[in-house]
């Protein structure tokens, strides 16, 4: 049986300064040199399971340490993209944030899989379940530039959702516990959701052999997604999704409540999906106590049962520092304790 109130994180987590440059935050630069990469990757993900262990959470990821951006990291491992001419693109529709974006150059294809040795490297480390984070249709729509194909929107996703579904296979027979597809684009575009996203994502997380979830937030804690959420006041972005993914193959959601203005009773609209509780805000150094943790577990807890409840991050913790990350993990794990306890 599920443990009550499991915790685990969306997936990223600062990389230590000896592998990658902190002040550029999402994509920092490599700073050891290639031959020395894989050992240095390693080396952090082995940091990044220890970390997660020492605080307790319970359901846990390789920090993405290998990864040098999360989208990126896909796409290196495919043909027919170019993740390092990049071009520049207004994305995540009203949120209107300028990127810089991979391009599609060529045929796309998967020759391998990208990330199952990765995987296996991090399950050889811990003896804890493992979730490995793949970006979602949409998101690797509206995060490239189709210099090639030069096709729809809709078609281009299920043209990314038939690649990710090798990959999430390859993933889950390897061992991974849960297939998380990344869609911070979901509440960017809610009528493309119903209209293809939804079905996209379906198509990618199709006859995988295990848990496959979604993470939908509003994007990374950098400086201008905070400026929009400073003055965004339309929140109701889950009441559209939410009943469509509870009709859905995907079994669990990952929303962010901590730095969103969501109004928590809107997990009501989930159904029988797992809730991934965004409790911990990625997008400020402050470390929420132990007590806020629990306030906003508590406040989710008259819409979604214990069972299936998992107090989580609101999004990846790669924008932080190492000091900030590990101390909000802490405040995770014992905040999630304190409710635990109130439940026995
Ligand atoms: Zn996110």
């Amino acid at each position: 049986m599920t443990r009550r109130l499991s915790t685990t994180i969306a997936g990223s987590l600062p990389k230590p300064s000896w592998l990658a440059d902190p002040s550029f935050q999402l994509a920092a630069p490599w700073v050891v040199p290639p031959e020395r990469l894989s050992e240095a990757t390693q080396d952090a993900v082995r940091l990044a399971l220890l970390d997660q262990e020492a605080v307790g959470i319970d359901l846990v990821t390789d920090g993405e340490q290998g990864r040098r951006h999360y989208i990126w990291a896909f796409l290196d491992g495919l043909t027919g993209t170019d993740t390092h001419t990049m071009a520049t693109k207004l994305t995540r529709g009203t949120r209107a944030t300028l990127q810089n974006v991979a391009r599609i150059v060529g045929e796309v294809s998967r020759p391998s899989a990208v990330m199952v040795d990765a995987l296996r490297f991090t399950r050889a480390h811990t003896q804890r379940p493992v979730k490995v984070a793949l970006p979602g249709p949409m998101t690797l729509v509206d995060s490239t530039v189709d210099e090639y194909y030069r096709e729809d929107a809709k078609t281009l996703a299920f043209r990314w959702a038939t690649l990710l579904n090798a990959e999430a296979r390859d993933l889950a027979a390897a061992g991974a516990s849960v297939i998380q597809f990344d869609e911070p684009c979901f509440t960017a575009f809610p009528h493309e959701v119903e209209a293809w996203g939804m079905e996209a994502l379906e198509a990618a997380a199709a006859g995988v052999s295990c848990k496959t979830a979604v993470h939908i937030c509003y994007s990374y804690g950098i400086p201008a997604v905070l400026e929009w959420k400073a003055r965004n006041t339309n929140w109701d972005q889950y009441t559209a999704i939410l009943p469509l993914l509870a009709k859905s193959s995907i079994r669990q959601v990952s929303v962010e409540c901590a730095a969103s203005k969501v109004d928590v009773s809107v997990l009501a609209a989930a159904g029988d999906l797992d809730v991934l509780l965004g409790v911990i805000d990625v997008g400020t150094e402050t470390v929420e106590t132990p007590e806020e943790v629990a306030a906003r577990i508590r406040a989710a807890l008259p819409y979604v049962a214990p069972e299936r409840l998992f107090p989580c991050t609101d999004c990846g913790l790669v924008p932080r520092s190492r000091g900030a990350a590990l101390a909000k993990l802490r405040a995770l794990a014992e905040g999630t304790a304190i409710v635990r306890r109130e439940l026995r």
